[in-house]
């Protein structure tokens, strides 16, 4: 179990990243959902032990994470959100280098396991090619292998899909689910999509400030019944909707606004009740907390 209680950052500039977060995370996947600049990579890097919190605490099974960097680095598998690599290495080369780097010290040991991380990650086939020739998919997929060496207990996985194809993204999400589930892996992301399909449990920060907690269809269900949809042909009638009610979000569908807002009583005028989705949810909360 990983307890993080009233972590606070404040950068020197003064930005506010943090602002009292406390969460109980159990093991299994769990989503950090926030718009940029909310704070999950700040959260992210000082349970990674790269950044020292002003206030607040972090343990994992008792573990101290800020008070035990070297200890908790053992346990640790990070992918950070700009993953650098040497171009000119080869995986299965960088890969065992950094094997010897995390301690696998026997080299049947390690050969076993490198081999085992390059065929679970799909990169079999392309270990000897150099990374710097690597696809942004296969970049992230080689970070995964090198999350995993040294069987992590904790695997912090900051804003992965950002920038991958469908195809890439997909491959990338079945390998995340693919890890044990006595693991807990943290996934920072602010993609709605990466949460509903990997994620037991999850959170919502805004501005520093924890806005959400719990299972996706738990929160789901919350907004059942109050989710109204409208297609709506002009800007003028989208200005006038978001005047008077709640709006949740706004899409362009075929070149036409559709406009979600919520609603506990029925809305004439055209609105459709809509199977509330995790993207309500997400929006929903973003607009409730807004800050002034
Ligand atoms: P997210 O990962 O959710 O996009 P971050 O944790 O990166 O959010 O950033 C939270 C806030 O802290 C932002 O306003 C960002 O500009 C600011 N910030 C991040 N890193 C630094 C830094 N090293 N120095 C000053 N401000 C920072």
């Amino acid at each position: 179990m990983l307890s993080i209680r009233n972590l606070s950052k404040t950068y020197s500039g003064g930005v506010r990243a943090l602002r009292g977060v406390s969460l109980e995370i159990a093991p299994g996947m769990f989503g950090l959902l926030g718009p940029n600049g909310a704070g999950k990579s700040t959260l992210m890097k000082i349970l990674a032990t790269l950044l020292d919190p002003d206030t607040g605490s972090a343990t994992l099974d008792g573990l101290d994470l800020i008070l035990n960097k070297d200890a908790t680095r053992r346990l640790l598998g990070y992918l950070p959100q700009e993953f650098g690599v040497y171009p000119k290495m080869s995986a299965v080369d960088m890969l065992n280098h950094l094997a010897v780097m995390k301690g696998i010290s026997k080299s049947g040991e390690r050969k076993e396991i490198v081999e085992g991380l390059l065929q679970q990650t799909n990169l079999w086939d392309v270990r000897k090619k150099a990374l710097g020739g690597y696809s942004g998919g296969m970049k992230q997929r080689f970070g995964i292998a090198q999350a995993l060496l040294a069987n992590p207990k904790l695997i912090i996985v900051d804003e992965p899909t950002a920038g991958l194809d469908p195809a890439e993204r997909n491959r990338f999400l079945n390998l995340l689910s693919s890890i044990g589930r006595n693991v807990v892996v943290i996934l920072s992301t602010h993609i709605v999509e990466d949460v509903r399909e990997l994620c037991s449990k999850m959170a919502i920060i805004s501005s520093g400030e924890l806005i959400l907690e719990g299972m996706p269809a738990q929160t789901i269900d919350v907004l059942k019944g109050r989710v109204w949809s409208k297609v709506v042909p002009t800007d003028a009638e989208r200005e006038a909707i978001e005047k008077a009610y709640p709006l949740i979000s706004m899409h362009r569908v075929g070149g036409l606004n559709e406009v979600r807002v919520y609603s506990e009583t029925p809305l004439g005028e055209g609105f459709l009740l809509v199977e509330a989705d995790l993207e309500d949810v997400y929006f929903r909360e973003l607009s409730r907390h807004r800050p002034n």
